[in-house]
């Protein structure tokens, strides 16, 4: 094995939790790598979700789940400002929307009580209509500190920043096998061997497999699907802050709700549909339907608002059908392997929790390595400006300075070209064209890219230099075009 292929710490999965951990571990003298096969960070759970920061009234009182929620929770205004993150704490309603489902609201109070939630509130139904006009609700848990970010950005944030800091990134390879000889570890990728003291398995539904590669025992994991509809702009702020149903026991996930995201638009969903393989994110116009049926039954009005896209993420469910609900996250040192650390069934509020989780990893780590922090290493993390979310003053400031923010390349949501060209260079060094968007946010918008999508690839081949057969929308094998036409 090649020298240079030798780590203290191999990292396998580059979601919100391997990119947190990796920050977290950057502030350290170790040499960390994060290996991750697919092209870019949060191409799988991180980057397919509600990106509701959670409150933490959701868990059972005890378990990290709850403990790491109501921490993340907390610390997540401070860690995106450090991150240069947009969050909103828009807070949040859980509707009843009849007498029946009262109990079930107020058990979440009283169990986010239990678990050190702040600003939770019961509240009726005409405060719940004054929050959120068109809301169905008798009762309601009103939670003041739930919030909204942007989880693509958060991951791309964490991962940039703890690269400048050194930790290296190895995308496109996925891990196939790792062997624990004479006291260390031999990670086998799809490219390369590297050797490690340690690694920290956080390949979300696939944690699994690599924990049985490794001979840390088996765990099941019950991947369940959830369907979104994203509806566009809301420009009447029909939806200020997310709506969840009631509780309802047995199901996979916290129901069918209504989100405004970051950038505006809203979501519907998600469904919960346990599946047999844990890469299948097909979206389907019946589970899209029911959405939004669904969806009009908690908030009325909103549906008048079009639908302009789906997509679905998969939960990495340590319960059966049969069982439903949540276990708690799997977070440890496998007593059989020195050094090997296990996060099995991340599911929600994983988000909300990857700093927690990264800090509980840290401590994992420091039982195996002594580790020291690095003086030279930076907490703060700057993205590129963003013309549409400048004021006329800075907007004419940045344009003066560089004359491509005045070039709009994606008109849905006012990407410049001086974004784009930021995006195509970040410093992870992903050129692929969701690259683009999920950091310019360009092609988001109602006409999904079939204005931007060809002015974008005109310039990776005119001014990057890339042939057009080389363009990829994401992953391996998914090339955009197959040459030139006249
Ligand atoms: C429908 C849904 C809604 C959710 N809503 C919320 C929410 O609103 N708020 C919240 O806090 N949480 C939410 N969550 C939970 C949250 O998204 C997850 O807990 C979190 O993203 C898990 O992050 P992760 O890094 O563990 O997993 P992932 O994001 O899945 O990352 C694992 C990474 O490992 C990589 N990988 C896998 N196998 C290999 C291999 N062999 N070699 C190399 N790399 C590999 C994958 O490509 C992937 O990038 C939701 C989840 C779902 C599914």
């Amino acid at each position: 094995m090649r020298t240079d292929n030798v780590y203290d710490i191999v990292i396998i999965g580059a979601g919100a939790i391997g990119c947190a951990v990796a920050r977290n571990l950057s502030f350290y003298d170790a040499k960390v790598l994060v290996l991750e096969k697919n092209s870019d960070v949060a191409g799988e759970t991180s980057g397919r979700n509600s990106a509701v920061v959670h409150a933490g009234f959701n868990n059972r009182p005890g378990s990290l789940m709850a403990k790491f929620c109501v921490e993340g929770n907390k610390g997540f205004e401070e860690l995106c400002r450090e991150l240069d993150v947009p969050f909103k704490r828009t807070g949040k309603l859980v509707a009843a929307t009849c007498e029946e489902e009262i109990p079930g609201i107020t058990g979440l109070y009283e169990q986010g009580l239990a678990n050190g939630c702040e600003g939770l509130e019961l509240i009726d139904g005409q405060k719940a209509a004054e929050l959120v006009p068109g809301v169905n609700a008798v009762k309601a848990l009103y939670s003041k500190n739930s919030g909204i970010t942007n989880p693509f950005l958060y991951c791309v944030s964490m991962a940039e920043n703890a690269a400048e800091n050194g930790v290296s990134f190895r995308f496109n390879e996925a891990v196939k096998e790792v062997r624990y000889v004479a006291g260390a570890y031999e990670i086998v990728t799809s490219e390369a061997v590297y050797g490690s003291k340690i690694i920290v398995n956080c390949a979300g539904l696939d944690a699994p497999a690599i924990a049985k590669s490794a001979g840390a025992g088996t765990y099941d994991i019950y991947p369940c699907r959830g369907e979104y509809c994203i509806l566009d702009v809301d420009k009447d702020q029909k939806l200020p802050m997310p709506v969840y149903p009631a509780p309802h026991a047995g199901i996979g996930g916290l129901g069918v709700h209504l989100t405004p995201t970051i950038e505006g638009n809203i979501l519907l969903g998600p469904s919960a549909e346990y599946i047999d393989n844990n890469d299948d994110y097909s979206t389907t116009s019946e589970v899209c339907q029911n959405l939004m049926d669904e969806a009009e039954k908690l908030v009325s009005g909103v549906m008048d608002i079009k639908l302009i896209g789906a997509y679905s993420g998969i939960r990495p469910k340590l319960t059966s059908p049969e069982v439903g609900g949540y276990s708690d996250f799997i977070i440890k040192s496998e007593p059989s392997l020195p050094g090997f650390i296990d996060l099995i069934g991340i599911e929600s509020p994983g988000l909300t929790a990857s700093w927690p989780i990264a800090n509980m990893v840290f401590d994992l780590v420091s039982e195996h390595l002594d580790l020291k922090p690095d003086a030279d290493a930076v907490r703060t993390h700057h993205t590129f400006k963003k013309i549409r979310e400048a004021d006329e003053e800075t907007k004419a400031e940045l344009i003066r300075k560089d004359p491509e923010y005045g070039q709009i390349i994606c008109r849905c949501r006012k990407v410049s070209k001086a974004e784009i060209r930021a995006a195509i260079e970040n410093p992870l060094g992903v050129r692929t064209m969701s690259a683009i968007k999920y950091r310019a946010w360009a092609t988001t918008g109602r006409c999904n890219g079939g204005y931007c999508m060809p002015k974008i690839a005109g310039i990776l081949i005119g001014e990057y230099g890339m042939k057009p057969e080389e363009i990829l929308y994401r992953d391996k094998g998914s090339n955009m075009f197959t040459g030139e036409v006249k």
